[in-house]
């Protein structure tokens, strides 16, 4: 088993995951896993980066496939014995005119950007070793779309022993909402991807307050950030910020230093602890 640390980094094989990687791998002292649901896509990604010097290592990775992420779990646990580094980038959006029904956008969305990524973090957060460092990628949208729900269910998403059942159960509720068209008079936004990054941010909050309980003495730092307005296939070419620019405030979360004791179970964007 090796003993060097080890960094993941989910949906990388382009955009701001691509980025994440490769500033990884000029500043992270050990392996870095450019990891993508598709391995011709990947392979294909890591061969770019060896083409500007940097050598990153890939494996597979669907986050909508249990077994898949099994089987990164289970490399992982044999190859190092856990990991270090944790990025959950991976993510969705369905363009603002695509014409697809909201009830199924909804159910798309929802599956990846937090069905997903609960997953992976199901799987993986029990074996990030200790000081280790998980980020998992929100963004400014579940601010507003938090701002766009009722009182009732802003309180809950804000409350600070919501438990991830009931986070479930709520996400579960939103999908159920849309197909039956009652989503709005239940006091939910309009925007399903919005929603799915309210799942990520509050799911952040309540693992690092698990963290908190049952691993304080592992000094596991878990936050959630946005990175940005950023040019990629997902928000296309007007966004501000490049992707190594996007790629800035989740590899500053991904590599704070031992002796750190925060930011932890936050929302971060440009570096800044944001309130919830
Ligand atoms: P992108 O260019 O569309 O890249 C998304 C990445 O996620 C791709 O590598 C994609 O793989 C991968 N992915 C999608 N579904 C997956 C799955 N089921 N399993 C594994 N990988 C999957 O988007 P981006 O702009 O870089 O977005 C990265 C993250 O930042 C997302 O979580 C997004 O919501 C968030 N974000 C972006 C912005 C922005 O302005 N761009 C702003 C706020 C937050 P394929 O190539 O196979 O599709």
């Amino acid at each position: 088993m090796s003993n060097v640390p080890v960094a993941v980094v989910t949906g990388s094989n382009k955009g701001i995951g691509f980025a994440i990687v490769r500033a990884l791998c000029k500043q992270f002292p050990g392996d870095v896993y450019l990891t993508a649901r598709d391995p011709g896509r990947g392979r294909e990604a890591v061969a770019k980066l060896q083409e500007e010097g940097l050598h990153a290592l890939f494996h597979q990775l669907d986050i909508d496939d249990l077994q898949s992420i099994r089987a990164l779990r289970d490399f992982l646990k044999e190859k190092y014995g856990g990991l270090n580094v944790l990025v959950n980038n991976a993510g969705i959006a369905f363009k603002v005119h695509d014409t697809t029904p909201f009830a199924v956008q909804a159910e798309v969305t929802l599956k990846t950007n937090f069905f997903g990524t609960r997953n992976v973090c199901t799987e993986l957060l029990p074996l990030v070793k200790p000081y280790g460092k998980v980020v998992n990628v929100s963004s400014m949208v579940s601010s507003s779309a938090l701002g766009g729900c009722s009182r009732e269910l802003q309180q809950k998403f804000r409350s600070e022993t919501i438990t991830e059942d009931e986070l479930v159960e709520l996400m579960t509720k939103f999908v159920e909402d849309t197909k039956k068209s009652v989503h709005e008079k239940e006091g939910w936004p309009n925007t399903a991807y919005g929603v799915s990054k309210i799942g990520v941010t509050v799911l952040s909050r309540i693992q690092a307050r698990m963290l908190n309980e049952k691993r304080k003495g592992d000094h596991i730092l878990l936050n959630a950030c946005c990175p940005g307005w950023v040019r990629t296939d997902m928000a296309g070419p007007k966004a501000t910020k490049s992707p190594d620019e996007g790629a800035e405030t989740p590899v500053y979360l991904a590599l704070l230093p031992s002796d750190a004791d925060g930011p932890h179970g936050q929302f971060l964007s440009n570096k800044t602890v944001r309130t919830w």
